[in-house]
């Protein structure tokens, strides 16, 4: 199969290369707004570097993309749209607005091809290891001609609903994860000014009824104060802003997701802007201890 793939970040980097290798060993041509990045990725990959856009979409039975936000899909769905197939199926990775997905799957249903919304889950190490989960929407004959080729860098890919789905999923899993990310600043905070080992502490919660993934994958580096990784705070309160947008439109209520909103803008002025958005921690430590 012939895939293109957009975007060559820390997301679509490791993605195309699971494409390119291993047992899955599609034909890749890469494209990345840096031609450094797409220079650098084909030297270390058995695939080809594209000169453009259109040059990456020509051809390709499916096209990848991993984009940080709406505004740059808009341009390269632009660029590729008079280029792609008749046929080809588009997966967009990029976490975007649903208004976005369904306009750009109406622009390729008029080109004959379809765009499948397909956000993820799993961050960059579910990247590298291949166990992204992925949440698509659009046409459901489309996702199933598609879905054991996610199986390269997917551990579960699930059709959610029409296009747009795969991003109201999206959204509904960061509301369910920015409140917790924030309590368990807190948390951690309380027990730390309490004169407690938060390591032990750690220990003993992850055994009991407050654990999840921020506190197993997160609660050491927010100990530490180490935040030079991840997920940044930018592309968490963009992908906020997407989540209040739609909630506004729906008149859902929304009040802990708009309060972590705020806060993240506070680690922004921080300095924190492209620190890990578990940085909340370092906003949480710095109002408990002014002086310290
Ligand atoms: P990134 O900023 O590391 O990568 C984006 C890439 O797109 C960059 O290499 C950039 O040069 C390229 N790009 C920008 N404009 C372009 C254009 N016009 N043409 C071609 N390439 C262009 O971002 P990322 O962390 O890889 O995230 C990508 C998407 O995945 C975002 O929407 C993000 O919200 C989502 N996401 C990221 C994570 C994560 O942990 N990083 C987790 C889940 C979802």
């Amino acid at each position: 199969m012939r895939v293109a793939v957009i975007g060559l970040g820390r997301m679509g980097w490791p993605i195309a290369g699971h494409l390119a290798g291993g047992e899955h060993g599609h034909e890749v041509k890469v494209f990345d707004i840096s031609a450094e990045a797409t220079a650098a990725w084909a030297g270390e990959h058995a695939g080809e570097a594209a000169a453009s856009v259109a040059d990456a979409v020509s051809g390709a039975d499916v096209i990848v993309s991993s984009l940080p936000a709406d505004k740059e899909m808009r341009v390269v769905v632009d660029e590729a749209l008079a280029h792609v197939a008749e046929g080809a199926i588009w997966i967009d990775h990029s976490t975007i607005s649903a208004s976005g997905a369904r306009q750009f799957a109406d622009e390729l249903a008029d080109r004959r091809a379809h765009f499948l919304d397909a956000p993820v889950s799993g961050g960059v190490d579910g990247a590298r290891n291949g166990s992204l989960t992925v949440m698509v929407g659009g046409d459901e004959d489309a996702f199933a001609r598609i879905e054991s080729s996610m199986a390269a860098y997917a551990g579960r890919v699930t059709h959610m609903g029409p296009s747009g789905a795969g991003q109201i999923t999206k959204m509904t899993n960061q509301i369910c994860v920015v409140g917790v990310a924030q309590a368990l600043a807190e948390g951690l905070d309380f027990a730390i000014n309490a004169g407690l080992d938060p390591e032990r502490v750690v220990h003993v919660m992850t055994q009991g009824s407050s654990t999840s993934w921020e506190m197993e994958n997160r609660a050491a580096q927010m100990i530490a104060g180490e935040y030079d990784f991840g997920f940044s705070t930018t592309l968490m309160r963009k992908d906020v802003g997407l989540v209040l947008d739609e909630a506004s439109a729906m008149n859902v209520s929304l009040p802990v997701t708009a309060m972590v909103a705020q806060f993240l803008a506070d680690v922004h002025a921080l300095g924190g802007a492209d620190w890990d958005w578990c940085s909340l921690m370092e906003r949480q430590r710095r109002l408990s201890a002014p002086d310290g």
